[in-house]
Formats: structure tokens, C-alpha cells, sequence
């Protein structure tokens, strides 16, 4: 036939792209994953309007450096140089998560919000834009879900997902989700070998689905080992043995495992 394909962002039909394509996972953070079946358009709006504001994210920023999936050169920062944010705040990496000290200034001013002392769950300072997290979670599910499993494009699933990533109105049935879990237990004051020891043992993107017992597909993503997302599909027409697990490591900009999902 023509050889179009269909763009999962937009659903119109589109060329193969010739040349880079487009990161479901932002290279900017570490992945490799391309996925050369996204219209001209929707690849500009989707770095443009989604990725470009992400990865400006000053939580995303700090992992991002720390994790040295920024560059090229593959350059670790030190814990101090990759956690300061306009003076006013550092970071602390705990085997939960990340948490925010704060100058006594900032502190203050929370204070009198939150009642806290001196170290603050993530969840509880809004340093992050938690909308666009939440586009850039639904675009890495639509994006990465359409690249291993075309089917998926056409479901209303997607339809809901698009609808998030564009910022339209959402219609019609609504799939059971969560865009944006953060990572929380208790966190404890580290050194930077440690935090690079944290790095190195969670702080890897995983992307995988399956199909549960229901005939519905169930999708995760985890983004460096903090952030969380999911949604399991309206359809419940799956073919049971629908199944894979990635994982991939940002500092190397690899993926490392690609296969099945075991239980
Ligand atoms: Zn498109």
C-alpha cells in the first residue's frame, strides 16, 4: 500500500521517519528508545510543549544531572553541584526517594504552610510541575505501549491518554490510572558515594505491560526509581500472553534487560 504508518500521538497517517524519530522517554534523561512512527508535528509539539518543560523541571534537572544523562560526556556532578536550587534548597537521596532540605529562609516560609521541620517529603514541597510530569508519563506510555504493540493506537485507552498529552478535554470512559506516584519512605543523609551507589542500584527507568487476568493490558513506568505511573486499558480483549519488561540505564543510555515479565 502507501506505506504510511499511523502517528500514535495524532492518529493520522504518517511516513516512517527517516531519521531520529521520537523519544518516547526524552533522551535528555538517559533512554535510547525511539519510536520512528510519530508524525513531523507531533514530534516538534511533543519537545516543544512536553519534553523542553520536563526536563526544565528542577527535581527532573537535579536527577538528571546527577545521573549524568545530560551529556554526552557521561559526567557525574558531585551530590553538592547537581542539588543546589537557587541557593535556597538541597536535595537528600534516602532509599525511598529524594527529599528537599531547605535554606532557613524557605523554611520559614514553608513553615508557616506546612508546620515541618527540618527535612520535607518531595511530596509535600511543590517544586515539581506535577501537570507536566503527568503529560510527559502519559506520552512515555503511549509512546513506548504504540512502538512494541500497534494494536494498542486505536484503543480508547490511547484516545485518553492523547487527550492528556495535548491538554484537551478528557471524554468519554476513563481508564484506571495513576500518571504520577511519588517514590516515599523514610530518607537518611548520605554522602555521595552513596548517592551514587543509590544511582547505580535503583535509579533506572522501567517500561513494561502484560495482561491480567481481567483481559485488560496493565502498564507501568518507572522514571529513575522515584517516579511511578500506570494505567490498565478500558479493553479487555488482550491476548493473554501480551508480556515485556524493559529496563533501562540512564548513565550508559542502555537498555539492559528486554524481555519478558516473570511472576
Ligand atoms: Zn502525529
Amino acid at each position: 500500500m502507501s506505506g504510511l504508518v499511523t502517528c500514535a500521538y495524532c492518529k493520522n497517517p504518517t511516513k516512517r521517519a527517516n531519521g531520529d524519530g521520537e523519544h518516547p522517554i526524552p533522551e535528555a534523561i538517559g533512554s535510547p528508545i525511539k519510536n520512528k512512527e510519530i508524525c513531523q508535528k507531533c514530534n516538534d509539539d511533543a519537545n516543544t510543549l512536553i519534553d523542553t518543560k520536563y526536563i526544565e523541571d528542577k527535581f527532573i534537572d537535579f536527577i538528571r544531572r546527577f545521573a549524568a544523562a545530560k551529556n554526552k560526556k557521561k559526567k557525574r556532578l558531585t551530590y553538592s553541584e547537581a542539588a543546589l536550587f537557587d541557593g535556597e534548597v538541597k536535595a537528600h537521596y534516602g532509599e525511598g526517594g529524594i527529599y528537599f532540605e531547605l535554606t532557613p529562609d524557605k523554611m520559614a516560609e514553608l513553615q508557616t504552610i506546612f508546620g515541618h521541620d527540618e527535612i520535607l517529603p518531595l511530596k509535600e514541597v511543590k517544586f515539581t510541575d506535577e501537570e507536566i510530569i503527568k503529560k510527559e508519563h502519559a506520552k512515555m506510555l503511549l509512546g513506548l505501549t504504540s512502538k512494541y504493540l500497534p494494536d494498542f493506537i486505536i484503543s480508547k485507552t490511547a484516545d485518553f491518554l492523547r487527550n492528556i498529552i495535548w491538554g484537551k478535554q478528557v471524554v468519554g470512559e476513563i481508564p484506571e490510572h495513576n500518571l504520577l506516584i511519588i517514590r516515599e519512605e523514610i530518607s537518611r543523609d548520605i554522602q555521595d558515594e552513596d548517592l551514587i551507589k543509590y544511582i547505580d542500584e535503583y535509579g533506572y527507568h522501567f517500561f513494561g505491560y502484560f495482561t491480567n487476568d481481567e483481559g485488560q493490558l496493565e502498564i507501568y513506568l518507572e522514571i529513575f526509581g522515584c517516579f511511578y505511573a500506570y494505567i490498565k486499558t478500558i479493553e479487555k480483549n488482550w491476548d493473554k500472553d501480551i508480556n515485556k519488561k524493559m529496563v533501562i540505564n540512564p548513565y550508559f543510555k542502555k537498555t539492559i534487560i528486554d524481555g519478558p515479565w516473570t511472576f
